[in-house]
């Protein structure tokens, strides 16, 4: 049996003591990784029934396990005698620190066939209830010597892309500025007569670069298709990376049917999908679903978030990490213009990856604490700004238009306040 799991998990074993669980133990994990709530028994008391020893033992093991998940460490307990308040505990722990919470149950199988049956029944409900994500049972001792667990990078990690890169902020629709900026870099941009070849467009960088998108390839501005064309082919084609917008993930829940407002430029993105054939909008919606929310690129060095990402999220995989790397944090209060304040991370950011992000529109691009935001508001009339890695360079090329009336004016400063409580973002701007 293969059991694929992230590189970074949290793993509660459960199983009777027996030679084939600590054989099992001693294959799969290293002795730091397996944290021993015996051992903490021991650590603490001298004698190990004595009142409360196992209640400190896990708390212990509570607090071991909180620091390597921090670190980004693997981590694995034998969970077996735990109640499931206590199981429960552990899976929030694991869920804090963005690090996907497994279970894995030896359930040798010894008597009748029913018994059997119904208590891997009852494993899995209660480890589900419990909130564990993945679950694995093994019912005999063939199946707990052949099992191969594989761990897995995360579709963010791209390490090993060390660039050059050029990094390319909100696009929104603006094709004809995409199509300057990208041939002012250097890239060469063929046109095709039939569009489904390479979705009409080839783009070959120049010598070794690879572009990466912010993310908001969409809405507000005239050619959203053409932009996903484009992007698309260079996805498709390896010279292109892309991480999803607040704009691109809104108009993939339309895509899959969902009931979502038509607004903040939605209606011109529908309109010009409207116009395209349906094969190519559902390789739009392919695209949209397979982005991931942030990458981490160049040994760790760089990170690439739409709105933006504390340090520690960084590779993590949750629903907060995924929310966090679309619209940032917000104050949860609104400025003058009905818009939400935003809580200025960047500011309290001292992180060691560089973090290259777009989302709120900047008069101007500039590094703030190894962070840069690259959206200077390109379909309100500003520029469409790429950041050249590792030149740490900034190249724009102006709107040709005000293709969208701001709600707010640009060139007043980022309505953003860093000491306030964070709330929740509740608004799709
Ligand atoms: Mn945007």
């Amino acid at each position: 049996m293969k059991i694929n799991i992230p590189k970074l998990s949290f793993i509660a074993l459960i199983g009777v003591a027996n030679e084939e669980k600590s054989t099992f133990i001693q294959k799969h994990f290293s002795s730091n990784e397996m944290i021993s709530l015996d051992y903490y028994k021991g650590v603490i008391s001298n004698d190990k029934n004595a009142p409360d020893t196992a209640k400190d033992a896990f708390d212990i093991a509570k607090y071991s396990i909180q620091k390597r998940l921090q670190r980004g460490y693997l981590t694995a307990i034998d969970a077996t005698n735990l109640q499931s308040s206590d199981r429960k505990d552990l899976v929030h722990l694991a869920k804090k620190h963005h690090v996907l919470p497994v279970a894995i149950v030896m359930n040798q199988k010894k008597d009748n066939s029913r018994s059997h049956k119904n208590r891997t029944d009852q494993h899995f409900l209660e480890l589900k209830k419990a909130g564990f994500k993945q679950i694995f049972i093994l019912n005999s001792r063939e199946e707990i010597e052949a099992v191969n667990i594989i761990r897995e990078k995360s579709p963010n990690d791209k390490s090993e892309f060390i660039g050059p890169f050029d990094i390319i902020g909100d696009v929104h629709g603006c094709f004809s500025e995409l199509s300057t900026l990208l041939t002012k870099l250097g890239y060469t941009i063929i046109k095709h007569q039939n569009k489904m070849n390479n979705y009409g467009y080839s783009v070959l960088p120049p010598r070794n670069r690879k572009a990466i998108f912010v993310g908001d390839l969409v809405d507000r501005g005239p050619a959203s298709n053409e932009v996903l064309r484009l992007a698309m082919s260079m996805v498709k084609n390896e010279t292109g990376l892309c991480v999803i917008g607040n704009h691109d993930e809104k108009l993939l829940k339309k895509l899959n049917g969902r009931d979502v407002q038509i607004r903040y430029g939605l209606a011109e993105t529908l309109e010009q999908l409207a116009k395209e054939p349906s094969q190519f909008v559902e390789e739009v919606r392919e695209f949209l679903h397979n982005l991931v929310d942030h990458y981490i690129l160049d040994n760790g060095q760089l990170v690439i978030a739409h709105a933006g990402l504390k340090e520690e999220m960084h590779g993590r995989i949750s629903n907060a990490v995924r929310n966090y790397c679309m619209y940032g944090e917000t104050t949860g209060k609104k400025d003058d213009f009905g818009l939400p304040i935003r809580k200025n991370w960047a500011k309290e950011y001292n992180g060691e990856a560089m973090v290259i992000y777009g989302h709120t529109p900047v008069p101007k691009p500039e590094f703030i604490n190894n962070t840069a935001n690259i959206d200077t508001g390109c379909v309100f009339g500003g520029n469409l700004t790429a950041l050249r890695y590792p030149e740490k360079e900034f190249i724009s090329v102006k709107a040709e238009k005000v293709w969208s009336e701001p709600t707010r004016p640009l060139n007043l400063p980022q309505n953003v306040e860093s000491k306030d409580l964070i709330d929740q973002p509740k608004k799709n701007i």
